[in-house]
């Protein structure tokens, strides 16, 4: 595999660079504030990025959720609103929209993901059984934990591993996974947990091999496979790009063959979905489906708006079909391998091979001086926002939270900081800006001290915890 860099992108694509898919007709001013100005901003925010203003913030890369700029089809599917309780037109498009990208036979709608994550794990996980992933995510692992779920952790060792090439770094371990199918038995495992992109390995791609080989294990052990596909089409390119034979299959092939495999899949549609709220649930079993229909009501809202307004599901549709475009993928992937260049070619320690939707400096290797115990991840975030504005977010032992049975920090191998590019929204210049800011504060980094922290929420720490410096 060589990696293809932004220009050679373009080349094998028969142009010389590539370039977005479209062009602006709505422009939203942002604000340069003084570094006085930032350093109290921070102090309020407890050196916690989540909790800073956005009017405080200039260029703001904490995440790709709901961050999309939406298209003028998009914004004008919003008008086309049928905002009917029960049976809105604009649910049946998004059906359709799901079962012909995804492939899937039933859908709900729900607020967002973790809404979709809630209902999934109520419905198949019974309390005690193990939910083996590849990596956790954040609300993914909560929502299991709190229907009685295990997580077990069985993706590849080269995941864990932010200097690794590995093309597929998303890839599940087989052989982890059959010795837990063993130890175990089939019984009591209660699906495996896949997902597309893996976020927090770096936006690390799953293969179509893997899925395959994954399916006939789960076969022959009466498994069944559900999918995050939050970030599934970013997945499709990596394999369009990487995979032998897939060179000539347009994304929106390769999606719905990898969706093939899999028995349902839960997505937040503020990511891959190009919208600003949303998400949905898709099973191909109709008894289950019975039961998630049932549950969403309780949660959610009924089946048919799961908590969103109809235009909000006419924008979700509409983004599905833009999203899995493959200029569209090819110019997103192209603006976060930009930055990701720039900064490799400085000698910035970031994980590699560059991901799909951010970049991920890896703070271990930036603060080699910090200890994980005061949280180097959390300090780079706020040294960030401190000399440039930049917000990033922490990708390490404060996400990581605590053991559930001993009550210790987990200290996750990879301790990152991640630059996470919303879509359609930032310009080359803005990633020039990014990139200078990241070096200038790898230059001061010798004399950068720690954090400790000082408010910790129980769930999901890393949103509203505070720290001060050491
Ligand atoms: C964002 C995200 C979720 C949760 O979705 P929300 O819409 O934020 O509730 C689940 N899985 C992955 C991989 C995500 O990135």
């Amino acid at each position: 595999m060589s990696e293809l860099t932004p220009k050679t992108m373009g080349q094998q694509f028969g142009r010389r660079s590539w370039a977005e898919p479209w062009k602006i007709k709505m422009v939203e001013p942002l604000t340069v504030t003084s570094r006085e100005q930032r350093e109290r901003a921070l102090t309020e925010a407890g050196y916690n990025t989540f909790l800073l203003r956005s009017e405080d913030v200039y260029i703001d890369l904490l995440t790709d959720s709901g961050t999309n700029a939406m298209s003028d089809r998009q914004w004008a599917g919003i008008m086309l609103g049928d905002e009917a309780y029960a049976g809105s037109r604009n649910f049946y498009h998004l059906e359709e929209a799901v079962q012909t990208y995804y492939g899937y036979k039933y859908m709900v709608p729900t607020h967002q993901g973790r809404g979709a994550e809630h209902l999934i794990s109520q419905v198949a996980i019974k309390h005690g059984q193990y939910v083996p992933g590849n990596m956790y995510f954040t609300t993914t692992r909560l929502h299991q934990e709190l229907a009685g779920g295990i997580f077990v952790d069985v993706i590849i060792d080269e995941a864990h591993d932010a200097t690794s090439l590995h093309p597929f770094k998303g890839n599940i371990d087989l052989d982890k996974l059959k010795a837990l199918i063993k130890r175990e038995g089939a019984g009591r495992i209660a699906y495996v947990s896949l997902a597309g992109t893996v976020n927090m390995a770096g936006g690390q791609p799953v293969s179509l091999a893997n899925v395959k080989a994954l399916r006939a294990l789960c076969d022959q052990h009466g498994l069944k496979i559900y999918l995050d596909a939050t970030r599934m089409m970013e997945n499709a390119f990596f394999i369009q790009e990487r995979e032998a034979g897939y060179a000539d299959h347009s994304i929106a092939a390769i999606l719905k063959e990898f969706c093939g495999y899999t028995d349902g899949a839960w997505m937040s549609a503020k990511k891959d979905n190009l919208v600003n709220i949303g998400g949905w649930l898709a099973v191909n079993d109709s008894d289950l489906f019975e039961e998630i229909r049932n549950l969403v009501v309780v949660y959610e809202g009924l089946h048919t708006y799961g908590g969103l307004a109809g235009r909000d599901m006419e924008a979700m549709a509409i983004g599905i079909a833009e999203g899995v475009q493959d200029a569209h993928i090819r110019s997103r992937i192209g603006q976060v391998r930009y930055l990701g260049e720039l900064l490799t070619d400085w000698g910035i320690p970031i994980v590699l091979p560059i991901g799909g939707h951010a970049i991920f400096l890896d703070a271990r290797r930036f603060y080699p001086h910090i200890p994980q115990s005061e949280f180097p991840a959390q300090t780079l975030a706020a040294e960030l926002y401190l000399d440039s504005g930049i917000r990033s977010m922490e990708r390490g032992v404060v996400s990581a939270g605590r053991d559930p049975e001993t009550g210790d920090h987990h200290y996750p191998k990879l301790e990152l900081t991640r630059l996470t590019i919303p879509r359609r929204v930032y310009t080359q210049a803005h990633m020039d800006v990014v990139a200078e800011s990241v070096k200038a504060v790898y230059d001061v980094r010798a004399q950068t001290r720690g954090l400790k922290m000082v408010f910790e929420p129980k769930y999901l720490r890393f949103f509203q915890a505070r720290f001060e410096r050491l």
